[in-house]
């Protein structure tokens, strides 16, 4: 029975919850469990899998087949140090299971959680009837779900985003996505990656450290478009070096089934044969089917929920927040809007969380990171400080691999603020966390000139960089 009744224009109106949350992903859980917590009446409907993206097809399996991707790599290394290694042969489906196992463990920590909270879980699809209802269906999650329909005084989409499928590419329907690569039944021996973005990057290099032969292709001249020119640079030798094949500058125009895999045609009319094609050019929101127009939540051309400051939509009490706004699609984006909604509706008031310093990986092998502002930014602000370093690590002047790091500091030239951090090397999302704590405290060069190395450490290099490479105009 409803317990809250409102006064609303001279009428009684009652909610069967204060706050309905649609998608059980990072940020709509953080938000149903937080506001949950301050005593709200919570309910979230989660309608394919507990924890979204990040657990079940994004940041958690990725980040487990880049580690499995490793173990090559380290296995030769390790003939350096003395060990007669060997890396011997990988059991895909052996690996695939171990991370199937491991998200059916977090699915189930995530429900827990929430009903811990004391929030009310729907496995159903929702979509919006008008301002304050909800109507639920079946869903992949549960197929045999009883329809519902139910008010909340506040609703809040969290439906995340997928993997776009570029359909102006002659043939796009026979490539995969990310979603459709953490469940492959086979390793395929040659792949092809359209996109220089974050998911081409990573899953070129686990194809390429488990065995197989990597085609990447690219548009720009350089991968990671928006990241510092330095570490993309950087980057371009290390992908050249993990022995992936690289057509910068190029799109794919054509796919074509031959011989049981595939033809690849380039717009500049070079082909060749794989068994896979993976596009990885970006993703868009979830918002087919969520009935947006019935409440009149306005999206923009490309369909991303329009948001003010707050995280609220165009129809008030509505709010929006995570990768379905299509601002950052982070994770740790989405959680801090959720948990920042929820303390602002029902806590104390917000946090004063720093969303512009915050930190980036890419998690190739080996891995990059920046926090704050590249050089091209800071400089278009006005003159900056670059502090550049490249050397080998300690590791590799054993393990004979060519393996270089980079590091880079951008510094405010008028105020000697470290306004961003920059880094391509192993450990880097470890060190650039750290990091992203002295940019976004506004600490200065020489802050981190006083700062006593940790020695025999990589990390130490960003305490003793002495010397001036440059100052931009
Ligand atoms: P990105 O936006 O990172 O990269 C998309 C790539 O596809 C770019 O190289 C882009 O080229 C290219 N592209 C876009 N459209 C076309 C087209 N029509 N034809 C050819 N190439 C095209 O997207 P991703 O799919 O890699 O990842 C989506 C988002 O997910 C990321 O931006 C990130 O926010 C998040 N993510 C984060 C991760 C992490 O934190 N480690 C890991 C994975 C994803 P161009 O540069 O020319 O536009």
């Amino acid at each position: 029975m409803p317990l809250e009744t409102q006064m609303l224009g001279g009428f009684a109106m009652s909610y069967d919850f204060d706050l309905f949350v649609i998608g059980g992903g990072s940020g709509g859980v953080r938000c149903a469990r937080i506001a949950g917590g301050h005593g709200a009446r919570v309910a979230v409907a989660e309608s394919r899998h507990w924890g979204g993206t990040c657990v079940n097809l994004g940041c958690v399996p990725k980040k487990l087949l880049v580690q499995a991707s490793e173990y090559g790599d380290l296995a030769r290394d390790a003939r350096g140090f003395g060990w007669n290694a060997e890396p011997g042969t990988h059991d895909w489906g052996r690996l695939i299971a171990a991370k199937d196992r491991e998200i059916a463990r977090l699915n189930g920590a995530y429900a827990r959680t929430l009903g811990n909270a004391g929030v009310t879980m729907f496995e159903g699809r929702a979509r919006l009837e008008d301002a304050h209802t909800v109507v639920l269906e079946p869903g992949p999650l549960d197929p045999d779900f009883a329809p519902k329909r139910l008010t909340a005084e506040r609703i809040v989409i969290a439906t995340g985003s997928s993997p776009e499928r570029q359909a102006d590419i002659e043939g796009h329907e026979l490539a995969i996505v990310s979603d459709d690569a953490f469940h492959l039944a086979d390793r395929p021996q040659r792949v092809t990656i359209l996109g220089g973005g974050y998911i081409g990057i990573e899953f070129a290099g686990i194809f390429a450290g488990l065995g197989s032969d990597v085609q990447l292709v690219y548009r720009q001249d350089l991968p990671l478009r928006g990241f510092d020119e330095d570490l993309r640079t950087a980057l371009a030798e290390a992908v050249a070096a993990r022995g992936i094949t690289v057509h910068a500058g190029r799109t794919i125009s054509r796919i074509r089934r031959q011989d049981g895999g595939y033809s690849v045609t380039l717009d500049d009319g070079r082909s060749w044969a794989t068994d896979l094609v993976f596009f990885a050019v970006g993703r868009s929101p979830n918002v087919a089917g969520l009935g947006l127009e019935r409440a009149g939540v306005e999206t923009t051309a490309h369909g991303r929920i329009v948001v003010d400051g707050h995280g609220e939509t165009s129809c008030p009490g509505i709010f929006a927040i995570g990768d379905v706004t299509n601002r950052m699609n982070l994770t740790p984006v989405a959680i801090a809007e959720g948990h920042r909604l929820a303390d602002r509706l029902y806590g104390p008031g917000p946090r004063d969380w720093s969303f512009d310093t915050t930190p980036k990986a890419v998690f190739f092998s080996p891995p990059l990171a920046s926090v704050g502002l590249t050089e091209a930014e800071a400089a278009a602000r006005g003159p900056a400080d670059i502090y550049l370093t490249r050397f080998t690590p300690m590791r590799h002047t054993l393990s004979g691999r060519d393996r270089r790091t980079v590091m880079k500091l951008v510094v405010d030239h008028a105020s000697q603020v470290v306004v961003g951090a920059h880094m391509l090397g192993d450990d880097t999302p470890e060190m650039m966390q750290a990091l992203a704590i002295a940019v976004t405290a506004g600490l200065t060069k020489q802050d981190f000139d006083r700062t006593i190395g940790l020695h025999p450490t990589s990390a130490e290099e960003f305490v003793t960089l002495r010397t001036l490479t440059r100052t931009t105009a």
